[in-house]
């Protein structure tokens, strides 16, 4: 049977959320602009809070990143802790690394609160080290976390790692027991049926085009142009992601849309899926270029990657099945013989400074540069946005850091520069 190429989470959603099919309301109180985590979840918190709320996506809800991830939902942010103090200092980075951890209580507390069956379960993370520098790297990275954040890590020495992995290839590990797992494409669409409950307008294959600054009676407000009407926004929320247009140009130019790629196996049998991941971690290396992996909840190995660095194309995507089929046999050569069944892509929000932004831009709300991180981070930082435009201020420590865009400008939020980029990081993984 050849490889499917779409996404094998999207198969486990019998009846997805589906938009109003009316017409857009001709005014409401905020708009916003994408129908992932982040904006589903600032019209959840807005609507439970009364306000009138419009939600326009271009395509389906979950239709971008939020659907096709690896569903891990991890503590922490991609950059090492070191990097964070020397940049943000001691107290922003602590309350930096605490938002992490309340991220994850709140992913538990929407799916708790609104019965949302997406397999979240509290597995924990593995991070595995593929040189021998690496894991001597995790002793010290355990005590500054545990010294910072009093957050606990445990170090498995290459002796116990089989109790953590099936596989021989690395020099030890670092579990973090708060990580939790889930299936992103069910909670996700459980997330819009709640947002609708809550009594959001929800509008599919809505793309907006433009949004712009208009003064009504004096007052500054915005107009919101998409093909099914037009609407009128005291406040925009642009939730878009990696998938940010020219809709949007100040932002567009702030993100750098990267590539992932995953596979996912033929169903295992249950001894040898306990032998791969006896403890059924959320399980990353410790490379630039990593790989990223888990057993799904029927049990199919799940394995992904920076394969391409390019976003998704069919041709990214073939090339991406093979590459990351190899990488897969060898972490873990007992599934040399299995087959593959389903490959898909997406795309990845990275800024400048590899560090989750919000704030203000041309006078909307944005949030975005969750790099691989978004699956708790996009919901807090969407909860974190409706909150502040409800309440007229935040205390999201991630609003108060300065937001780069690229080196002398020389960026339209075309990534001419991922090949040499890709190729600097892979030197990067030779080399350290
Ligand atoms: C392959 C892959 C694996 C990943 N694995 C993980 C993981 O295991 N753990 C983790 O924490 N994170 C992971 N991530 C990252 C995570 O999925 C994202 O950070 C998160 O989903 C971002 O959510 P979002 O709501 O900001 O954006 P998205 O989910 O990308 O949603 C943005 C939406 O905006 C819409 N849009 C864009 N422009 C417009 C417009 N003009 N008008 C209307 N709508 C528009 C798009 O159609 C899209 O649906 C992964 C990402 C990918 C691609």
């Amino acid at each position: 049977m050849p490889i499917k190429e779409s996404n094998y989470w999207l198969e486990s959603v019998p009846e997805p959320a589906k938009g109003s099919a009316g017409p857009l309301p001709a005014s409401v109180d905020v708009a916003i602009v994408g129908g992932g985590f982040c904006g589903l979840s600032a019209a959840r918190t807005l609507a439970k809070r009364g306000v009138p709320v419009a939600l326009l996506e271009a395509e389906t809800f979950g239709w971008g990143a939020s659907s096709r991830n690896g569903g891990m939902v991890l503590t922490g942010m991609k950059l090492p802790v070191p990097t964070l103090i020397r940049r943000y200092g001691r107290e922003a980075v602590q309350r930096m690394y605490a938002a992490s951890l309340e991220s994850i209580d709140l992913v538990e507390k929407i799916i708790r609160e609104e019965n949302i069956d997406c397999h979240f379960s509290r597995c924990g993370h593995l991070e595995v080290a593929c040189k021998q520098a690496h894991f001597n790297a995790y002793t010290e990275a355990a005590a500054q976390i545990q010294r910072e954040f009093h957050h606990e890590l445990r170090i498995v020495p290459k002796s116990e790692l089989r109790a953590e992995i099936g596989s021989d290839i690395y020099f030890g590990g670092m579990v973090d027991e708060t990580s939790t797992g889930l299936n992103p494409a069910q909670y996700v669409s459980g997330l819009a049926k709640a947002a609708q409950r809550a009594g959001a307008s929800l509008f599919d294959h809505a793309r907006v085009l433009r949004v712009s600054p208009q003064l009504i009676a004096g007052n500054r407000t915005f107009r919101v142009e998409t093909p099914r009407g037009n609407l009128t926004a005291k406040e925009v929320i642009l939730a878009s992601g990696a998938y940010t247009t020219g809709a949007t140009p100040a932002l567009r130019k702030k993100i750098i849309p990267i590539g992932s790629f995953i596979i996912a196996t033929e169903v295992l049998d249950e001894d040898l899926a306990r032998e791969l991941s006896p403890r059924n971690r959320q399980i990353h290396d410790s490379k630039n270029y990593l790989f990223y992996y888990r057993l799904t909840p029927d049990n199919r190995m799940l394995f992904g990657g920076r394969a391409a660095f390019f976003p998704e194309t069919d041709q990214t995507i073939r090339k991406s099945a093979e590459i990351l089929r190899l990488g897969m046999i060898d972490v873990y050569p007992q599934l040399r013989d299995t087959k593959v069944e389903y490959v898909w892509g997406g795309t990845l929000d990275f800024c400048f400074d590899i560090m989750p932004h919000a704030g203000q831009i041309d006078g909307v709300h944005f949030a975005v540069g969750y790099a691989g991180h978004g699956v708790a981070m996009a919901t807090y930082q969407g909860q974190k946005m409706a909150e502040w435009i409800a309440e007229g201020k935040t205390d999201n420590p991630f609003a108060e850091i300065a937001f780069p865009g690229a080196p002398f400008g020389l960026y339209n939020g075309k990534p001419w520069f991922l090949p040499f980029a890709g190729a600097y990081y892979k030197v990067l993984d030779w080399v350290s």
